[in-house]
């Protein structure tokens, strides 16, 4: 038997913090105190005035780089100790016919959206294991839950998070280390700037909430997870009603 540990995380890295949910969640964590990093791949000025605004750190990784998510750990490490919340959010989308994607389009969309989970999963946990205290917090979608059409190795990839997220609380339970997923709606972010305002209405006309949600919206689940010492392999949808 263990005794749950309720701290909130002190020690927080955020794949994909530079824009978006990803920039929400560091924001949403650095107003709490704790000590917050991040990575991201190429928007070095949304990253710095992010660093800038928030005092985290930014620091450059392609997630679904193996190599570069060990030495960016390794850093991060050096810098502010072992990593005690991680949030696996860096994505990226593409709106394709299944019969038109590529076989390096899918493994692209494979490589960062579940390989990149694995391998920054992997480079915090020895020191999630030695503290027998560790959050993790997985990024899907509502399409990892019902599918999307035109969206299928997107669909696929986010599925599979929600997958390894249950399958991985299983293993970590007893190391005192939650993992949990958030799996939101339609949110106002760059990934949704395509969409047109036709879209955009139908979507809302959609959502029993009528409207697309925020990047906030998302970073509140993501931070009731974070402070919750009983909940593991849990899927939460933020998605204003859209898919119940
Ligand atoms: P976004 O605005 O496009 O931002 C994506 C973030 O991920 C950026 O910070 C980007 O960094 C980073 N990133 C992309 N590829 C990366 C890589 N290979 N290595 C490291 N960082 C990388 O996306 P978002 O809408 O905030 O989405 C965040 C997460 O929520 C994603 O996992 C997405 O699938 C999921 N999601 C979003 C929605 C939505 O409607 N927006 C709905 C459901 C789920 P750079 O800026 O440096 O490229």
């Amino acid at each position: 038997m263990q005794t749950l540990n309720d701290r909130f995380p002190e020690r927080i890295l955020v794949t994909g913090g530079s824009r978006g949910i990803g920039a929400a969640c560091v924001r949403a964590f650095a107003a709490r105190g704790c000590r917050v990093t991040f990575l991201y791949a190429r928007s070095d000025e949304a990253a710095a005035a992010l660093a800038a605004e928030t005092g985290a750190l930014a620091v450059k990784a392609d997630v679904a780089d193996r190599d570069a998510v060990f030495a960016a750990v390794e850093r991060i490490t050096a810098v502010m100790g072992a990593v005690d919340c991680l949030v696996n959010n860096a994505g990226i989308a593409q709106f394709r016919l299944f019969t038109d994607i590529t076989a390096d389009e899918w493994n692209r969309m494979l490589d960062v959206n579940l390989g990149g989970v694995f391998h920054c999963t992997q480079a915090v946990l020895p020191g999630m294991i030695r503290e027998k205290y560790g959050r993790i917090i997985n990024l899907s979608s509502i399409w990892g839950l019902t599918g999307a059409s035109c969206e299928v190795h997107y669909s696929a990839a986010k599925a599979g998070i929600i997958g390894l997220t249950r399958a991985l609380a299983k293993e970590l339970g007893p190391s005192g280390i939650t993992v949990n997923c958030v799996a939101p709606g339609v949110i106002e972010t760059e990934m949704n700037a395509a969409l047109d305002a036709d879209t955009r209405a139908a979507l809302c006309d959609e959502t029993p909430l009528e409207c697309i949600g925020r990047p906030e919206d998302i970073a509140q689940a993501v931070l009731y997870f974070a402070a919750a010492p009983f909940v593991t392999g849990q899927v939460l949808s933020p998605n204003g009603g859209i898919v119940i």
